[in-house]
């Protein structure tokens, strides 16, 4: 996932812990194996993806089903149809690289072609008959040339699958287990004092501007233009994309913050909630049941009543 995955495991010895925290990682790889990276053969993306144009189409597990309704939510500010657009400007790799020398920067031409072939209305989704349809399944059909991205999900469905994880055993007692900015808290500590989840300051990455305090399960998922981007004549391109344009979503956001029982959902809502801005992006997390926090421009912090609740600020 191109991340640092961090833990802390409380169980009663330490070597339970330490099986924990190994299948959690041994989990990730899966994940990413089997379903969420573009590059490799064994994913689903993957596979789905070489269906574009086919008159098979794909079946679609139901997690990618309930992001559809995500993009339909958002009037289509969630996109995971972007794939071909994402591809083209590469930020993810090249913001990992650290370099912004020889950034390309595509041409209008270049991004109204990705883009043409963009778009979650255009995905036909059929359901299918007998025991597929009791168990929710339905067939994608991806039109020729479309292309899945799950980068905006792929650490939420990381987190979503660490929750079923924890929640089918009871060696282990509490965990935090962070996945770059996406965050889940279980259990509880030994010592009953919540779980601390810092809320990065954009203009200024090495410090927090707050903190979250938890208790139990929790998913903390942020988007932000400061996490990925290239930066080219004090343009920051940036790794959010606004499908109606293709480019780095312009907004008076600098960072987004959902927090949810759901790790898919917060990591879809904290993409969309970019994209949209406080008004609509507070609507939004509110339809799911989602608390939010906007860091905006200016450096006004605006949070969803139920938000309040867990927020210090730090200064
Ligand atoms: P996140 O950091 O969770 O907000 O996800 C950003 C990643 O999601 C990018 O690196 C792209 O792979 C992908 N992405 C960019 N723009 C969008 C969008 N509008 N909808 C869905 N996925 C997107
Ligand atoms: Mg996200």
């Amino acid at each position: 996932m191109g991340t640092v995955v961090q833990q802390t495991v409380y169980a009663p010895d330490q070597e339970t812990a330490q099986a924990f925290s190994a299948q959690a990682m041994e989990l990730l790889w899966g994940l990413e194996q089997k379903e969420i990276s573009w590059r490799l053969d064994t994913s689903e993306v993957y596979r789905a993806n070489v269906t574009s144009g086919s008159e098979g189409g794909f079946l679609l597990s139901e997690e990618l089903a309930g992001l559809l309704e995500l993009s339909r939510r958002s009037e289509g500010a969630f996109d995971m149809t972007l794939g071909s657009v994402t591809r083209l400007w590469n930020i993810d790799e090249w913001a990992a690289e650290n370099g912004a020398e020889g950034f390309p920067i595509p041409s209008r031409e270049e991004l109204a072609r990705a883009l043409s072939v963009c778009g979650y209305e255009k995905l036909r989704l059929q359901r299918e008959a007998g025991d597929q349809e009791e168990k929710g399944q339905c067939r994608l059909f991806l039109p020729e040339g479309m292309q899945l991205d799950l980068g905006a999900i792929g650490k939420g469905l990381g987190l979503s699958e660490l929750t079923s994880m924890l929640e089918g055993q009871n060696a282990v007692t509490g965990a935090v287990i962070s996945l770059g900015g996406s965050i889940l808290t279980y259990g509880s500590k030994p010592d009953g004092s919540t779980w601390k989840v810092g809320i990065i300051d954009p203009f200024d990455k090495s410090s927090n501007i707050g903190i979250l305090s938890l208790e139990g399960q929790w998913c903390v998922s942020t988007s932000g233009d400061y996490e990925r981007y290239v930066e080219v004549d004090g343009v920051r391109y940036h790794h959010i994309l606004d499908p109606k344009t293709g480019t780095p979503a312009v907004s008076d956001v600098r960072g987004v913050t959902v927090l949810l029982k759901d790790g898919l959902l917060s990591d879809g809502l904290s993409t969309a909630c970019f994209i949209l801005g406080p008004e609509k992006g507070m609507a939004l997390a509110a339809e799911y049941g989602a608390e939010a926090l906007f860091i905006l421009s200016d450096g006004e912090v605006v949070l969803s009543e139920g938000m309040e609740q867990y927020y210090t600020a730090i200064r």
